[in-house]
């Protein structure tokens, strides 16, 4: 498994974020002013300079500066080349903070995006020099970002994501181990930009924006913002803007008369909300969890108005304008191997591998491994004159192949002379879905067997699971005992039956002490075979002094085969 780090990014239509995945928790990568979230904001100059987030944020009334390009993906090329600019952006202040190139993302896009408008988010990740390894829907990264997803849990999941410009909502359900997004709903012009106008209107009057330039509409609503942020953890604040052309303003606002003016927007997020349960057959009852995303879900009638359309608490513990990147990072995480503790179901539940020699278990893909996944291995014939071997598929985490569960078994036809001389490579793929295919292929010849297994590998309970763990635990001392000793075994057997041929050969040509040392070793070996299993150090340390002390044997048995 590579160890490269893969980002995760939200590519937002107000804001964005980059995250990772370190010691096992997401986090989101600030820059260098402490910021994690960058505004989707990016002025060119005339002299084709850039300037992307925060300080293309703050020209904003001057012109020039694009913002909500996300609106646009899939329309026109620009819309990737400003995404673009953001992405690179993102990709800078990842690799400042980790202190490496970054080369690999996945990017989030709204669920109801279609092929264009992902096909546009992708090319915009290579615009960036991004390999965009998924493209990750964002209620689903919401949804990992709480947590949910994990083998076994909550079925069925609502999110509810109301961000500065868009409102979405999303029924996601769990299935074979993934979220699919069952169904969809939303108004791609409702946010918090309209809750800014609102308060605007309260202050200043319904024709506020009449005859006013755009820098000072712009600083209307920067202050309108400010006072809105301010009302999500205060119960009244101050609407103070001294300079404005038409003269000075101050108006205290209460948190209940910004509320009340909001019941009608809150009414729509409502109804997309029914739509998008009846869309999904589900009443409010078959709802697992409730996940909220978008900066605009920091209002607390916002919350409250969520918690009574779906009848049950919304889950805490994560900023909910940070989710969405947070679960990108996550998915990152688990591709890149960087999230191991997590036990999602698109890993693999128990380690899958076959048979060797000696009746142990020779894992090919380790328990835990991220699916979908391919690993192989070469191996060889154990005997002159065999024509075939039989393999057979393993699952489970004992060394001795009869303590793991079979999934399979085929015949595997090769040619090949003396013994070891076949080569025969073995591979599994395991697909999203956990189907496992066997390949065997004799390299000589290039035939192949394929064994498809059907039973989907990490369709095991959890129970089965946690015994067949539990069990290894408990006999691993018993089973690493019974390892060593075949290992040992069979090492022994190759060494013993070489012996009599070699000295046959080259015998003559040792000197006495040679000759005792080697029959005492020999000796020692065959006396700690029969000593049985829990012989298995002395006999290794037994092989080990055979292979010693008939090294010189050895040599003498090649100058002789070669003629020296
Ligand atoms: P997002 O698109 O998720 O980044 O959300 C941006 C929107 O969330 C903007 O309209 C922000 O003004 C709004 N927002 C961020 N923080 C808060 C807060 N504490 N209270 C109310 N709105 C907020």
């Amino acid at each position: 498994m590579s160890s490269e780090v893969i980002v995760g990014i939200d590519l937002g239509t107000t804001n964005s974020a980059v995250g990772v995945v370190e010691s096992g928790f997401p986090i989101l990568l600030a820059d260098e002013e402490g910021r994690r979230l960058l505004p989707s904001a990016v002025w060119y100059g005339k002299e084709e300079e850039v300037e992307v987030g925060w300080t293309a944020k703050r020209r904003l009334a001057l012109g020039g500066v694009v913002t909500s390009i996300k609106r646009l993906m899939g329309q026109e090329a620009r819309a990737e080349e400003v995404s673009a600019e953001i992405l690179k952006k993102l990709k800078r202040i990842a690799e400042h903070r980790l202190e490496q190139p970054i080369s690999k993302a996945v990017i989030t896009v709204p669920a109801y995006f279609n092929e264009a408008q992902r096909g546009a988010t992708k090319r915009a990740g290579e615009l960036a020099g991004l390999e965009v390894v998924r493209l990750l829907s964002e209620p689903t990264a919401a949804a990992l970002a709480y947590g949910l997803g994990k083998m076994g849990e909550l079925q069925r999941v609502a999110v509810y994501d109301l961000g500065g410009g868009t409102f979405d909502v999303s029924i996601l359900e769990m299935r074979e181990g993934q979220f699919e997004v069952q169904s969809t709903a939303g108004d791609t012009r409702l946010g918090g930009d309209d809750f800014d106008r609102l308060l605007a209107s309260m202050v200043l009057g319904d024709d506020w924006e009449k005859g006013r330039d755009s820098l000072e509409s712009a600083r209307v609503m920067e202050e309108a913002e400010r006072v809105k942020v301010t009302l999500s953890e205060q119960e009244t604040a101050t609407f103070r803007l001294p300079f404005l052309a038409s003269g000075p303003v101050e108006k205290e606002i209460s948190r209940r008369e910004f509320e009340a003016g909001l019941t009608d927007f809150l009414k729509k997020t409502e109804a997309c909300c029914r739509r998008a349960m009846a869309d999904a057959g589900l009443e409010p009852a078959g709802i697992d969890a409730v996940v909220l995303a978008g900066g605009s879900t920091r209002v607390p009638a916002v919350r409250e108005k969520v918690e009574a359309i779906f009848q049950r608490k919304v889950e805490e513990g994560v900023d909910p304008d940070e989710s969405v990147g947070l679960g990108a990072a996550i998915q990152a995480g688990i591709i890149s191997g960087a999230v191991r503790e997590v036990v999602l179901l698109d890993v693999t539940p128990l380690s899958l591998g076959i048979e060797t020699v000696g009746g142990l278990m020779n894992v090919i893909i380790p328990r835990n491994t991220t699916i979908p996944c391919k690993a192989g291995e070469m191996f060889t014939n154990a005997a002159a004159g065999q024509r075939s071997m039989r393999l057979r598929v393993l699952q489970g985490e004992r060394e001795l192949a009869g303590d793991n569960w079979e999934l399979g078994a085929v015949e595997v036809p090769f040619e090949a002379e003396g013994k070891g001389q076949a080569r025969v490579g073995v591979q599994f793929s395991l697909d999203a879905n956990g189907m496992l295919e066997v390949l065997a292929r004799d390299t000589k010849t290039g035939v192949d067997t394929v064994l498809t297994i059907e039973t989907a590998a990490v369709d095991v309970t959890d129970e089965r699971v946690e015994q067949m763990v539990s069990e290894s635990v408990e006999h691993a001392f018993a089973d690493m005992r019974a390892r060593v000793f075949t290992e040992a075994k069979l090492k022994a057997e190759e060494l013993l039956n070489s012996l009599e041929p070699a000295l046959a050969l080259a015998g003559e040509d040792l000197e006495e002490g040679e000759l005792s040392a080697i029959r005492a070793a020999e000796a020692r070996v065959r006396k700690e075979i029969e000593g049985g299993a829990s012989n298995g150090p002395l006999l290794k340390a037994a092989v080990e002094e055979l292979d010693q002390a008939s090294e010189r044997l050895a040599a003498l048995v090649v100058e002789k085969a070669m003629g020296l």
